[in-house]
């Protein structure tokens, strides 16, 4: 569905990320995961055609990305400044709508919905200082769901905001993508997170970025935040991975060894 087929990227004469290939397959959840700098952000903007690689190509759909394509969204980590402070929640989402011809019963019927999906229902009327950060991060969820996209991209949603509100919004991302049927590709740099959600897990490496294992994550759905981080496929997919983030290098030697 969405792919990159040898993207990379050079900031200056500094590369950022080398030749890259990933695959995301329909309705697919794929977790990116590394060390802070290791080129995640470049990537997803490169897959959501907000940075132009400078080689390779994306596609979505067979379609090559040049710009932001229709029916993908986006969701970025720092809501308080995804949001307009000056519109309501109401405008706020009805302004992500903008581009799709809708009439205004539509929009509203999109805006009700997905307020309720992410747990939000009446509060069209608020302006975004009058809400907590976790509330802020649902409505840019909320926001992303209203072009019903097919593809949602997501760059560490849930950095900003305190481990409650992190499992709580972990689990609502799962449930919407259970409800829009969306394909999800998710960064993070924290490994708990990148198993508990993935269906895969992809891992980059830093200087240069590149990608050094694709893992499959065979957890039983739905997920929940305390069994299926007791099964023992949870902890044995976590310290690969953390051994992979914390020590590529040795990761690999050992890896070669077998
Ligand atoms: P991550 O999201 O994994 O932390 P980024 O994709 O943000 O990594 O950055 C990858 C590398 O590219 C880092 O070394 C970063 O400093 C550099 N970089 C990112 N954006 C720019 C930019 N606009 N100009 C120059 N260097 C950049
Ligand atoms: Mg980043």
């Amino acid at each position: 569905m969405l792919t990159a087929d040898g993207v990379s990227k050079t900031y200056g004469d500094r590369l950022a990320l080398e030749a890259t290939s990933i695959e995301i397959f329909e309705k697919e959840f794929v977790s990116i995961v590394g060390p802070s700098g290791c080129g995640k952000s470049t990537l997803l903007m490169m897959m959501a055609g907000l940075l132009p690689p400078s080689s390779g190509q994306i596609t979505l759909g067979g379609q090559a990305v040049t710009k932001p394509p229709m029916g993908l969204a986006v969701v970025f980590q720092d809501y308080s400044r995804s949001l307009f402070p000056w519109l309501t929640v109401q405008r706020n989402l009805a302004m992500a709508a903008a581009a799709y011809k809708l009439s205004k019963a539509e929009v509203r019927e999109r805006v009700d919905n997905a307020l309720v999906a992410v747990g939000l229902p009446d509060t069209h009327n608020l302006y975004p200082y009058q809400m907590s950060g976790g509330m802020q991060q649902r409505v840019a969820i909320a926001r992303a769901l209203i072009v019903q996209p097919q593809v949602m991209l997501m760059d560490e949603p849930f950095a900003a905001v305190d481990a409650q509100t992190r499992a709580d919004l972990e689990d609502l991302v799962l449930r919407v993508r259970d409800e829009y049927k969306v394909t999800v590709g998710f960064v993070t740099h924290d490994i708990d997170e990148a198993v508990y959600l993935g269906d895969r897990v992809v891992v980059l490496a830093a200087n240069p970025g590149r990608i050094i294992a694709d893992l499959a994550v065979d957890l039983p759905r739905p997920r929940d935040q305390v069994q299926t981080k007791l099964e023992p496929e949870f902890a044995r997919l976590r310290s690969e991975v953390f051994q992979l983030v914390m020590r590529p290098k040795a990761a690999k030697e050992a890896a070669s060894t077998h």
